[in-house]
């Protein structure tokens, strides 16, 4: 699921590591005590520093407030995205879909995109068509004289081609929000392309559409990165540091499967109420329901930075998504046994939008990334632990703790 016009994101760089920093607060309770916190003096004189203690190399721009702001959200993802699908096929191959499957895939059927983003935003979004809200629009398939040999992976030429044609037939292309392109397999081109941003875009589908990889390219056009898996370099020290940008198996932008967006995908889609994310600053113990239900006691994400640390670019810290999952609905359709039902999912997330879903036993995979009761995890390059006390009907108790030591 490679994109079009988006390579500055695939690398967190110490610059881009840097942005974070430059961004504002946009969730209440970034001073908010833990739930049932044991607040150790310890901790808290080594992981928490006030902001005047640390040292910039430049002055701060009009955008910086202080490295103790959390990751802001993308503008939110609400209300209807108008959607328009054009199947096109080729000289010498045929599209596979027929408009009906792409319909039933896409708007009308019990685990469509639009199901997805229904079931997931609690309501909050929905994909519609224009001409026919409630089916969906779909256009083609079209013909296009055009061999698969000379077709090449980059479809603008028959993009434009596809859209004059779908125009006759009532498409106007500023009216959708996002144009859906299904072609004819192209051998050795990605699978699925899209623009990333604007919000306004275009999604690209190489022979192949399933709800999983709509939702994922859709995602980009909202603004969304990649959801990777990184096992903990240096925690094992005879264990080689795993990095796949698209391991997380529990959010489609990582492989495109078609589970619930994590809590952090949920945070930056503006699907999170203030009062249902915690911002954590100071280590303890706290607690966390799952991040698909709705209306319990305990947040449903929480935000943790990491103490600050300095660089030549000035100081900033790193900050993780913490979220628990339950089996619901038909995307997360997890056995009561899965560890990401019994444990906490920790990610290393920041300001451009990445999500690192971190592996403290990468030698068994990234199914039991998540952390169970009774298991720690020490992100040594952050200096932070984190434990699982306990997962008791969906509801995690989890150790935060500050490494002290240089
Ligand atoms: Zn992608």
């Amino acid at each position: 699921m490679d994109e079009k016009a988006r390579p500055f994101l695939r690398r967190r760089s110490s610059t881009t590591t840097i942005i974070l920093v430059l961004v504002l607060a946009g969730v209440r309770g970034a001073t908010a005590a833990a739930l049932g916190a044991v607040l150790d003096e310890h901790e808290a004189s080594c992981e928490v520093r006030p902001a005047s203690d640390v040292t910039l190399s430049s002055a701060p721009s009009a955008a910086y407030r202080s490295p103790l702001d959390p990751p802001l959200p993308l503008s939110p993802a609400l209300g209807a995205r108008r959607v328009a699908v054009v199947l096109i096929s080729l000289a010498d191959a045929d599209v596979r879909w027929t408009a009906e499957q792409a319909r039933s895939i896409v708007f009308t059927g019990p685990r469509s995109a639009r199901a997805y983003f229904e079931e997931v935003s609690q309501g909050r979004a929905t994909l519609q068509g224009v001409l026919d809200p409630e089916g969906g629009d779909v256009f083609g398939p079209y013909v296009l004289p055009v061999p698969v040999a000379d077709a090449g992976c980059f479809v603008d030429d028959l993009t434009d081609d596809a859209l004059e044609r779908a125009a006759a037939d009532g498409l106007v292309a500023d009216d959708y929000d996002t144009i859906g392109f299904v072609h004819a397999f192209m051998p050795g081109c990605a699978s699925g392309t899209a623009t990333f941003p604007p919000k306004r875009g275009k999604v690209w589908f190489n022979g192949i559409l399933f709800t999983g990889l709509v939702v994922h390219e859709i995602g980009h056009n909202l603004g969304l990165d990649h959801a990777g898996a990184v096992s903990l370099c240096g925690a094992r020290p005879r264990t080689p540091c795993v990095e796949d940008g698209y391991g997380d198996l529990f959010d489609p932008m990582g492989l495109s499967n078609e589970r619930r967006f994590s809590a952090w995908r949920l945070y930056q889609l503006g699907w999170l109420s203030p009062d249902e994310v915690q911002v954590v600053h100071h280590g303890g113990v706290y607690e966390l329901q799952p991040s698909a239900l709705v209306g319990g006691r305990a947040p449903r994400l929480i935000l943790v930075r990491s103490r600050l640390f300095e660089s030549r670019f000035g100081s900033f810290a790193q900050w993780y998504a913490l979220e628990t999952r339950v089996a619901t609905g038909p995307f997360d359709t997890f056995r009561p046994g899965d560890p990401v039902v019994r444990g906490v999912s920790i990610r290393r997330v920041g300001a451009g939008g990445y999500s690192e879903l971190l592996d403290p036993t990468p030698e068994t995979g990234v199914a039991d990334a998540p952390l169970l009761p009774g298991r720690t995890l020490h992100d040594r390059a952050y200096k932070v632990r984190f434990r699982t006390l306990s997962v008791v009907d969906g509801v995690a108790r989890v150790r935060i703790k500050a490494d002290c030591r240089r």
